[in-house]
């Protein structure tokens, strides 16, 4: 993953059209079944060379919704971010 959606989603849709690579599905076509957004972690780029920071962690109203992931097969990441930010799930807008 990159950036991941957690739990306290509401569905509110605010971070979909934010992002410039499509990599965000609501809660209809999350392949893990969840009633929650999805990130696709093949897909998001962390908004680099879109945005200063992830569009959708700064639309998304939902305090700590959206946290810094491993970067696993994210084509592309933000590399001011720490192994130790990403591992502890902190949220990408504080
Ligand atoms: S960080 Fe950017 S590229 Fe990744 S899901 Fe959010 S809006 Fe899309
Ligand atoms: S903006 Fe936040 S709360 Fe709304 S759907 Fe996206 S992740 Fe969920």
């Amino acid at each position: 993953m990159s950036v991941i959606i957690n739990d306290t989603c509401i569905n509110c849709g605010a971070c979909i059209d934010e992002c410039p690579v499509e990599a965000i599905v609501d809660e209809d076509d999350n392949p893990e079944g969840e009633d929650i957004y999805y990130v696709y972690s093949n897909k998001c780029v962390e908004c680099v060379g879109h945005h200063d920071e992830p569009a959708c962690a700064t639309a998304c109203p939902t305090e700590g919704c959206i946290t810094w992931d491993n970067i696993g097969e994210s084509p592309e990441h933000r590399s001011d971010i720490t192994d130790e930010q990403r591992s502890s799930k902190e949220p990408v807008v504080e």
